[in-house]
């Protein structure tokens, strides 16, 4: 599955791109297979703080004034900037009592966009569902997935879009002038430094395992045959599964890192206020003092950890593991899943915790198979739980102590066999 390798001249739509220059962050690398158009659903327009530029406050408030729908209507929040990446913005877009945006029409359309063009919406709104990652060996281009278009991998391939993503990386770099994403000190485990030429060759052995055809259609089964590439490039002799003194056994550590990170990542109520970090302080506190007996709650019920041990999942249906495929294959390709793409972890850790990402939408498959009496989630369903579970991933903002937990509890090669037990 090979992506597609595009030359940016400089000065082309980068002409306000005012970070560091070189001969390989000028290639903007485009994944293969995905596809996006928008598909005019309005879902990424429910909820949404847009952020909006000085340009865009002004230019929408001399268009709302023509417009006598708009007439009254309170359009705009004052932001708090405590994010030094938002910096670029002064204020978000007021939503209507519903969560929906102002500008949202009946028929799901942009009233913006449908009246005055694309470029009259808010230049978040023209940029989504792009995504950039800025690394050593250039520019990988991804989508977002909480984008609909994005998850039914609707319109056409990215690869034939290189003009359209060439003018959007163009956008990002004038939004987030000050994202520099600092590869330096990625590393393969906690204190060990991975270079980025050692990163690209794992990198390529992963994928080349995920992708190849003929190979399990699972997705949980193809990461755990791509965990071996990570594991035969650690030190000899390192012991992952070194275990913490307390009191809690690992299979109730599992338990209350799985019940953290679902709450987290895929909370029932996906339009509540998301939250940033996970609770280390509490999770650490039942290692210590671990409750009787660990269950998680979601829509409404409570699920012991034996029940999803003994409710087996097996392949989704093809739709929906294509979905989990392209999920994955995009955070891997666009590197948002370790270092300076995610959280800082390491790659191990980074990797693992991909490996939970999926092991968390399976289980809530499970849990929501079981309660309809039902063997399986058709795809759409499928793809709200990974739309829900994107987002989140957009608004985490990890602690360095929820890292270090993290690091540490996602190294363990028999924790990870566990949750892939409990996730099959
Ligand atoms: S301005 Fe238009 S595209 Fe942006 S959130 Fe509102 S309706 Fe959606």
């Amino acid at each position: 599955m090979n992506g597609r390798n595009v030359i940016l001249e400089p000065g082309v739509n980068t002409a306000e791109y005012s970070g560091k220059q070189s001969l390989f962050m000028t290639q903007l690398h485009i994944p293969a297979g995905i596809n996006y158009e928008c598909s005019g659903c309005g879902n990424c327009c429910l909820e949404w703080p847009v952020p909006l530029t000085p340009q865009d406050v002004s230019r929408i408030t001399s268009l709302a004034a023509e417009d006598t729908l708009q007439s009254g209507a309170v359009l705009f929040r004052s932001l708090r900037r405590s994010d030094v990446k938002l910096q670029s913005f002064t204020n978000t877009l007021e939503k209507r009592n519903d969560g929906r945006c102002e500008f949202l029409c009946a028929d799901s359309r942009c009233l913006l966009h449908s009246a005055w063009g694309a470029e009259a919406k808010p230049e978040m709104c023209q940029l989504f569902p792009y995504t950039f990652t800025e690394t050593p060996s250039g520019i990988y281009a991804s989508l977002s997935f909480a984008s609909s278009g994005a998850l039914y991998n609707f319109g056409r391939a990215l690869t034939d879009q290189a003009e359209v993503l060439e003018e959007r990386w163009g956008l990002f770099k004038c939004l987030f002038p000050l994202v520099q994403l600092d590869w330096s000190s990625a590393q393969l485990i906690d204190g060990q430094l991975l270079s980025w030429t050692a990163y690209l060759n794992l990198e390529e052995q992963i994928l080349s395992c995920i992708t190849q055809s003929g190979a399990a259609s699972r997705v949980d089964l193809k990461l755990d045959d791509a965990r071996r590439f990570i594991a035969q490039a650690l030190p000899a002799g390192v012991d992952l599964d070194c275990r913490p003194k307390i009191e809690a056994s690992q299979t109730a550590v599992d338990q209350l890192l799985l019940r953290e990170l679902f709450d987290f990542y895929l909370p029932d109520n996906v339009f509540a206020e998301p939250k940033s970090d996970l609770n280390v302080k509490a999770l650490l506190e039942q290692f210590v003092a671990p409750p009787c007996k660990v269950q998680i709650n979601s829509g409404g019920r409570a699920y012991s950890f034996k029940q999803l041990l003994d409710y087996r999942l097996g392949s989704l249906d093809a739709e929906a593991e294509d979905l989990l495929f392209r999920f994955v294959y995009c955070r891997i390709f666009s590197k948002l899943y370790f270092g300076a793409g995610f959280a800082n972890l390491s790659l191990l850790a980074g990797f693992n915790h991909l490996i939970v990402l999926v092991s968390l939408v399976r289980l809530k498959v499970k849990m929501m198979a079981q309660s309809q009496q039902l063997n399986t989630l058709g795809f759409f369903a499928v793809a709200e739980i990974v739309r829900a579970l994107d987002r989140q991933l957009s608004q985490a903002a990890l602690s360095k102590q929820s890292v270090a937990v993290l690091e540490v509890l996602l190294s363990s090669p028999e924790r990870i066999e566990r949750i892939f037990a409990l996730a099959a």
